[in-house]
């Protein structure tokens, strides 16, 4: 049986694949829930669980999954602010790369972003953004391969987008995927970030996020429900 686990921070961002999969068995952990779903036929188990917002969240999280419950694989559904001229609404973006936009140890001599021992860029599985990028083209979404900006901050201005472009060129900006991204290399199990935007991180953000939170998260659980029956 090969063990697949999938984050979401929000419940929007789970409560589709719930829906979808309707047999699951709820495990508790401390506060944590872990909703676990067998597919007989695909020889496949699926743990999904809420991380709840945030970088720390989201790297416990994909620690659980890898060492407690030994997912072989990471995947990540959820939604993000556009930081791209051709991103909008209910787009999808897959990260190739993700990067802490928030981490800053320059008084030292090096770049915005830079962990020593890690580097600046978290890389993802080629492999499952290939497979997701196929899915994705083949339903007509708009949508891009990127660099994720991720950082413990709802980014909703003008400046901090610019200053996100400057440092790292990053397409969409979010506050889990660099934790689980980093947490997955460390651990050496291949990761997958997709987010659908959900606002444009600009000063409309905060009304727009509440308007399409729900509708985007729904579009990136969609692929994810895709991805596990290839992968
Ligand atoms: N409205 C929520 C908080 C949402 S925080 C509440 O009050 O409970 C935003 C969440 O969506 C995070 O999980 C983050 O990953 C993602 N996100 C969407 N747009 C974002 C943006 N513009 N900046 C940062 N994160 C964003």
């Amino acid at each position: 049986m090969k063990t697949i686990g999938i984050i979401g921070a929000m419940k929007d961002e789970i409560t589709p694949l719930l829906q979808h999969y309707k047999n699951y068995t709820t495990i508790k952990l401390g506060k944590l829930e872990f909703y676990k779903i067998t597919l007989e036929k695909e020889e496949k188990i699926l743990y999904i669980t809420q991380s709840k917002i945030g970088k720390v969240s989201a790297a416990i999280a994909a620690t659980t999954l890898i060492s407690k419950y030994n997912c072989q694989q990471i995947l990540f559904t959820g939604v993000a602010g556009a930081n791209h001229k051709d991103l909008d609404i209910g787009d999808l973006v897959i990260g190739n790369k993700l990067v802490h936009h928030d981490v800053d140890i320059t008084a030292f001599g090096h770049p915005k972003g830079h962990i020593p021992e890690i580097g600046i860029e978290i890389d993802t599985s080629e492999e499952l953004n290939k497979i997701a990028e196929s899915i994705i083209k083949e339903k007509n979404h708009n949508y891009k391969v990127g660099t994720i900006a991720t950082g413990d901050q709802f980014v909703h201005s003008k400046e901090i987008k610019e200053e996100i472009t400057n440092n790292f060129n990053a397409i969409a900006i979010e506050m889990e995927g660099v934790a689980v991204a980093q947490t997955c290399n460390q651990l050496e199990v291949p990761c997958f970030i997709l987010r659908a935007i959900s606002d444009n991180a600009n000063g409309d953000a905060p009304e727009n996020f509440e308007e399409f939170v729900k509708q985007s998260a729904i579009k990136s659980s969609e692929i994810i429900v895709e991805m596990i029956q290839l992968i």
